[in-house]
């Protein structure tokens, strides 16, 4: 992705695994979230709980509008406001980090106010700084959580908050002087009692 121009975001289509309107479990002990598997991951990391989200032949087609219109349609169903979970797969390689930032930058834009966004990557924030667009930072220091790094067998722990190892780190969205930035909160987490 390095130096490359992201395609127009309106005409983006990609592959969705899983769709869950009534999420209690993903949603950074928030309550009731919109999550989102997006399908495809470059990363196979071993021991993964997601391997049926691998291959990015799997899953339904959509547009980013398509993506949109079933977030905003779903987002105070019976009156509960939802909050925005971003998973997969990887939600930020080249097949899906248009509609992922698409959703952000909308649902940022409309209810900010009212509900929080997490997102959950594979890549380093070395990676994310180093190899992609500026625009992708940009619009992921509009995610309240964002939970970075692959996950490692070797280091895991169920006992870790938002994630299932150690060396995954945790970046919480601050707004400072010069605008959001993103904050490694890692070492303030506590462990799940
Ligand atoms: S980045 Fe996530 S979805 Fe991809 S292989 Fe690793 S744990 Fe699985």
């Amino acid at each position: 992705m390095e130096g490359s121009k992201l395609m127009d975001r309106d005409e983006k289509i990609f592959r969705i695994a899983y769709i869950d309107n009534n999420d209690y479990v993903n949603g950074c002990d928030e309550g009731l979230c919109i999550s989102i598997w997006f399908q495809g991951c470059p990363h196979k990391c071993p021991g993964c709980h997601n391997s049926h989200t691998w291959n990015f032949d799997d899953g339904i087609v959509m547009t980013n509008e398509q993506l949109l219109e079933s977030i905003f349609t779903h987002h105070h169903d019976n009156g509960i406001l939802r909050n925005l979970s971003v998973l997969g797969g990887e939600p930020l390689c080249k097949e899906n980090v248009n509609a992922t930032l698409f959703i952000i930058d909308k649902f940022y834009e409309k209810y900010h106010d009212l509900s929080k966004i997490f997102l959950w990557t594979g890549y380093t924030m070395e990676e994310i700084k180093n190899t992609m667009p500026k625009e992708v930072l940009k619009t992921l220091t509009k995610v309240d959580l964002l939970i970075t790094d692959r996950f490692e067998i070797n280091k895991m722990n169920r006992l870790l908050r938002f994630r299932g190892s150690s060396n995954q780190r945790v970046w919480k969205s601050k707004k400072g002087f010069f605008g959001r930035k993103l904050i490694n909160i890692t070492e303030t987490l506590t462990n799940i009692d």
